[in-house]
C-alpha cells in the first residue's frame, strides 16, 4: 500500500445516501409459522409437483435463457387479459423493475414520489439511484389525501409515482378515480403497482390504452411463486423498449421461465388458492377484531395490519411462542404500535390468534 494515499474506507468511497441506508431486514423463519412476508402458505397439488419435476429435468441449464422470454410473457398476457398493443418486461421480482424504472428516469433532480406508509423499497431504491424521495402521508384512516398528492405533485413535478393498489402495509384500495385523478395530474410516469392484485381483483392494465403515462405493475410472489423471483411491468411498447435497454439480457433464469410458465397453465389452482386466502381473510380479521385491545384494519390483500398496545412487546411474544410476524412499529410514525400479518392455512392463522391472546394475556 503506497503511504501517499489515505487508508480505502468504505466510508469516504460509498455515496452518503447509501451510507445511511439500512439494508432490507429478512429475519430467520425456521421452524417459525412463517406470516411476515405475504407468501402463499399452500404448496402445489402432486400432480403439478411432477409435471414441474420433468420439466426441470429436461431443461437446458447448460444454456443461458431465453432473453425475450417469450413463452412466458405470451403465457403472461393470456392470463391478464393484456390489451391489444401493450406490452410485457419481466423482472427478477418487482422490486428489481422499481429499480429499472427509476435508474431510467433519474436524472440529477428527478423526483421519486409515493404515498406514506407505503412499500418501503420505493423509498430505499430513490436513494439508490440518487434520485430525490417525496413521500406524501395517507389520511389518518389511511385513505389517499387527494388534495395533498395533488399539491405535492404540482410542486415536485415528479418523474416518477409509485401507488400500490392494494397498498401495503396497509391493505386497503384506495379509490380508481382518485388514482385516475393523480394520473391525469401526473408530469411523468405513474406506476400502479398490483403486487395484491389475485387478492382485489381490480386492475389498471384495461386503462392502459387510456393513459400514455400509466405502467402496471404485478408479481407472482404473493400468487405461490414468491421462491421464483418473477414480476412483470405492461405498459406501452413506447415506454417498455426504452427500459428494455436498461434490463440485464438473463435477469429470469431458465428454471423461473419454464416452471412460471407451466403454472400459469395451471392459473386455476393459483386462483382457487387466493380465492380460499381471502375466505380466510375474512375470518382472521373477525378473530383479530374479537381480541380485546386489538383494532385491524380491514384488508383487500393477503394480510392484515393490525394496532395493538406494546406492539414490539407482543411482536417478541408471538417469536417466543414460534410465530412471526412482521413488526411495523417504529417504521413509520402512522404506524405506531403497528404489526402486519400473512394470512396463512386455516390451522396457522389459529395458531397465530392462540399465540396472540395468550402473549396479551402474559403482558396483562
Ligand atoms: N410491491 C409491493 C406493494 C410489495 O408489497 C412487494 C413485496 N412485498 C413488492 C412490490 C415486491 O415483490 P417481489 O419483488 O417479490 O416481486
Amino acid at each position: 500500500m503506497s503511504s501517499s494515499r489515505y487508508v480505502v474506507v468504505p466510508e469516504r468511497l460509498i455515496r452518503q445516501e447509501i451510507l445511511a441506508l439500512n439494508a432490507y431486514h429478512v429475519p430467520p423463519a425456521s421452524d417459525m409459522i412463517k406470516l411476515d412476508a405475504m407468501e402463499n402458505p399452500y404448496s402445489l397439488p402432486q400432480e403439478i409437483r411432477d409435471e414441474i419435476a420433468q420439466l426441470v429435468a429436461d431443461a437446458a441449464i447448460n444454456r443461458y435463457p431465453d432473453a425475450g422470454a417469450s413463452q412466458l410473457k405470451a403465457s403472461i398476457a393470456k392470463v391478464t387479459n393484456l390489451p391489444p398493443g401493450m406490452d410485457i418486461l419481466l423482472g427478477n421480482g418487482s422490486d428489481e423493475i422499481i429499480q429499472l424504472l427509476a435508474l431510467a428516469v433519474a436524472k440529477p433532480g428527478a423526483v421519486l414520489l409515493s404515498i406514506e406508509p407505503s412499500f418501503v423499497m420505493y423509498k430505499m431504491i430513490a436513494a439508490f439511484v440518487g434520485m430525490k424521495y417525496v413521500g406524501v402521508p395517507l389520511a389518518q384512516d389511511f385513505s389517499l389525501d387527494l388534495t395533498a398528492t395533488l399539491e405535492a405533485i404540482e410542486r415536485e413535478q415528479p418523474a416518477l409515482v409509485f401507488l400500490a393498489y392494494p397498498n401495503n402495509p396497509t391493505g386497503n384500495s384506495f379509490y380508481a378515480a382518485a388514482i385516475k385523478q393523480i394520473i391525469e395530474a401526473a408530469p411523468g410516469l405513474v406506476v400502479v403497482d398490483e403486487a395484491y392484485y389475485a387478492f382485489a381483483r381490480d386492475s389498471f392494465i384495461p386503462h392502459l390504452a387510456h393513459y400514455d403515462n400509466l405502467l402496471v405493475m404485478r408479481t407472482f410472489s404473493k400468487l405461490g411463486m414468491a421462491g421464483l423471483r418473477l414480476g412483470f411491468l405492461a405498459g406501452a411498447t413506447a415506454w417498455l423498449g426504452q427500459l428494455e435497454k436498461l434490463r440485464l439480457p438473463y435477469n429470469v433464469g431458465v428454471l423461473p421461465q419454464l416452471v412460471a410458465a407451466k403454472l400459469l397453465a395451471h392459473h386455476d389452482v393459483l386462483l382457487a388458492q387466493a380465492e380460499s386466502i381471502k375466505q380466510l381473510r375474512s375470518k382472521l380479521l373477525a378473530a383479530l377484531s374479537a381480541i380485546n385491545g386489538v383494532y385491524a384494519y380491514p384488508s383487500d390483500a393477503n394480510f392484515i395490519l393490525f394496532r395493538v398496545a406494546h406492539a414490539t412487546q407482543v411482536f417478541e411474544g408471538l417469536q417466543q411462542r414460534g410465530v412471526l410476524i412482521k413488526n411495523l412499529n417504529g417504521g413509520h410514525p402512522a404506524l405506531l404500535d403497528c404489526l402486519r400479518v400473512t394470512v396463512g392455512t386455516a390451522d396457522e392463522n389459529q395458531k397465530f390468534i392462540a399465540a396472540l391472546q395468550d402473549t396479551i394475556r402474559g403482558l396483562l
